[in-house]
């Protein structure tokens, strides 16, 4: 499998700031192979992404827990699609944390993502205090459960809260022992990424790991040179491994 790296530019950018950062982002790839590439933007540069990301694909960040109507503000799954977007985010730690979204939203979100053509990332992933108190597994085994009868095709992003945008990342070690569980859960074939400050420093060790699939990238996605050099290490790690 090539590795997965998925930027996610959260509330970043203007739309000529966005433009620039695609044509760095055609550049690099112009000389790598094997990264399937998945593009995070706002949602206003949907389409933007869409019509000028050279190789890669398009994720929304969010859709709407309703399929459309009168919801002033949200975008549904099935705009998101025709935007041009191929997967969404999906129950991502801001989401959750500065939008209050429950199990429950997002259970409906999957649904929405499935009947519209969107492969869903679900981010799953513990607070400190959750991990200092012993409740890793049943934290994240509540937030998989959502995946119950709800979602076909889908990807996990592990991402622990107390590493998203803090400059801490979990060791490798660290990262591994929770994407293992996660794979003892969703099984084999669904690609399970990791999130939380990682950059060109740290993604060599990460993607070593054998159920480390791909990184989600937030702050070290918007730094174009960062950015390249993420995407050569990931790609070089690929040819070795073949
Ligand atoms: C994210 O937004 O999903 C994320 C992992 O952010 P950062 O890389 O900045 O920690």
């Amino acid at each position: 499998m090539k590795p997965i790296i998925a930027a996610n530019w959260k509330m970043n950018l203007t739309k000529s700031d966005a433009s620039n950062l695609i044509g760095h982002i055609n550049h690099a790839m112009n000389d790598i192979a094997n990264i399937e590439l998945i593009l995070g933007p706002s949602h206003c540069y949907l389409d933007l992404a869409a019509t000028h990301l050279k190789r890669g694909v398009i994720a929304a960040q969010n859709i709407a827990e309703f399929s459309g109507g009168a919801y002033t503000g949200e975008i549904s799954a099935q705009m998101a699609k025709s935007c041009g977007a191929k997967y969404a985010l999906l129950g991502h730690s801001e989401r959750r944390h500065v939008f209050h979204e429950t199990n429950e939203m997002i259970q409906k979100k999957l649904v929405l993502c499935n009947d519209n053509g969107l492969i869903p990332i679900l981010c799953v992933g513990e607070t400190l205090e959750q991990r200092n108190s012993g409740q890793l597994k049943t934290v994240i085994n509540d937030q998989l459960d959502v995946l119950k009868n709800s979602a076909q095709v889908y990807f996990v992003a592990y991402e622990p809260v107390w590493a998203i945008g803090t400059g801490e990342t979990a060791t490798p070690e660290l990262a591994e022992e929770v994407h293992a569980h996660i794979r003892s859960v969703v099984g084999d074939g669904v690609p399970i990424l990791y999130g939380g400050s990682v950059n060109a420093s740290n993604i060599k060790g990460l993607l070593s790991m054998p159920n480390i699939d791909g990184a989600l990238i937030g702050g070290a996605s918007l730094k174009s040179d960062e950015f390249s050099d993420i995407l050569k290490i990931s790609a070089a790690l690929e040819r070795k491994k073949s």
